[in-house]
């Protein structure tokens, strides 16, 4: 019996990281997004492109690195729990009630590339861009419901029950996920990759979301978010959680 759609999903993006970026490895061994959409094919299991890569299969979401790590059940997702990266809860009057959840939009920070990989700079990060958020832009909180970092962690950001602020006029109902770095600029490591994959499959499944609300910003709104490199994932991210 081979490798299962998924297991073989994920190990095609450990042999990505294991051959680099370039784009010789890309083209051989990386989901590359099929044109058309958001005309998502009917049938994707029989797109020759994603023929299933005879690779070892590894863990999806690897192992923090560190003992502080602490994780809790956040909407069902097991991540980082909010109080190893900030002190402060949402601001009530300006959030806002889901009413249940359907969607999935997935974003990137868009700022400084990110290289760090440790629990305490990324802690530091995500506070970083709270503090924005209800600072500069004056919102209820982080704008987004799940982080993932370099490592392959997965956050706790906004709880989802209360809708986030990271598509315009289309909050309600839609988890946001940020993956930390810019990928204008630089490549998603292949952790974050798994992470993404993973959490969105487990998301889905709990959540019962239509795989075609599973989306990027770009493709809800004229924006460059989540970048070229993380863009060319989307349709490999659809395939994966079927
Ligand atoms: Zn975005």
């Amino acid at each position: 019996m081979g490798l299962t759609r998924r297991q073989a999903i994920m190990a095609s993006l450990s042999a990505i990281a294991l051959g680099g970026c370039t784009s010789t490895a890309r083209t051989r061994t990386h989901p590359r997004p099929i044109a058309g959409w958001p005309g998502y094919p009917a049938n994707p299991a029989g797109n020759q492109r994603y023929t299933p890569v005879q690779a070892p299969y590894q863990q999806p979401v690897p192992v923090p690195n560190s003992a502080a790590d602490v994780t809790t059940i956040a909407g069902g997702i097991n991540a980082v729990g909010r109080s190893n990266w900030t002190r402060t809860g949402p601001i009530s009057s300006k959030v806002n009630a889901m009413n249940g959840i359907s969607k999935i939009t997935v974003h990137h920070e868009g700022w400084t590339a990110v290289d760090f990989t440790s629990q305490s700079a990324t802690a530091e990060r995500i506070e970083k861009i709270r503090k924005y958020h209800t600072g500069e832009k004056r919102w209820g909180d982080i704008g987004y419901h799940y982080i993932v970092d370099r490592a392959g962690r997965v956050w706790e950001g906004r709880p989802i029950q209360y809708q986030g602020a990271h598509v315009s006029q289309n909050n309600e109902h839609n988890i946001g996920i940020l993956v930390l770095g810019n990928f204008e600029k630089q490549s998603p490591s292949s952790a974050q990759l798994k992470s993404l994959y993973s959490t969105t499959a487990a998301l889905k499944s709990k959540h019962g979301i239509k795989t075609a609300l599973i989306r990027s910003h770009r493709e809800i709104n004229p924006t460059t978010c989540p970048g070229k490199n993380l863009q060319n994932q989307m349709n490999g991210l659809r395939q994966y959680v079927g």
